[in-house]
């Protein structure tokens, strides 16, 4: 059994919570799950808005995954697996290998959004990179980045 308390998450914070109750902006886990060799992936939500409340747009949401995938691959490269958004169109999944602390993925996540702000183009926004590689917006990104960096104190309020 994983000690999540540990790796520096509320034990009663991880895994599936009711949506009603969601706080946003969150950093939390939600999977832990281990290998037969002892190696763990960890499947953590990056919430950016409350459920059923106000929602991302697809050029937002399109651009800020572009960077969280910059971002994760340059700061965690032997970690990072996959980042993902979430079809409610609150958030985005992201997948790591053998690394679970709270700390270095908020402090990590903290990092990006940092670099996002100072970004002069949106990565992979080319037609060799990306599927709708028109559909970006460097100023939505850093809108949505400088929002959820002044609410960085909140990120650990899941519910
Ligand atoms: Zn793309």
């Amino acid at each position: 059994m994983l000690d999540f308390v540990q790796l520096g998450w509320e034990a009663e914070t991880v895994g599936e919570l009711d949506h009603r109750k969601l706080k946003a902006p969150h950093v939390k886990l939600r999977a832990a799950t281990p290998g037969a060799t002892g190696d763990i992936v960890y499947s953590v939500d990056l919430r950016i808005n409350e459920p059923n409340s106000v929602f991302l747009s697809s050029t937002e949401m399109h651009s800020f995954e572009h960077f969280l995938l910059w971002g994760f691959q340059k700061y965690l490269p032997q970690n990072f697996i996959s980042i993902g958004l979430m079809g409610c169109q609150t958030g985005f999944y992201l997948i790591l290998f053998n690394e679970g602390r709270a700390g270095v993925i908020r402090d990590t996540y903290e990092a990006i959004l940092k670099d996002v702000l100072v970004a002069s183009e949106v990565p992979y926004a080319n037609i060799a990179q990306c599927g709708n590689y028109k559909n970006h917006s460097l100023e939505m990104a850093q809108a949505l980045a400088r929002r959820i960096l002044g609410a960085k104190t909140n990120w650990n309020k899941i519910v």
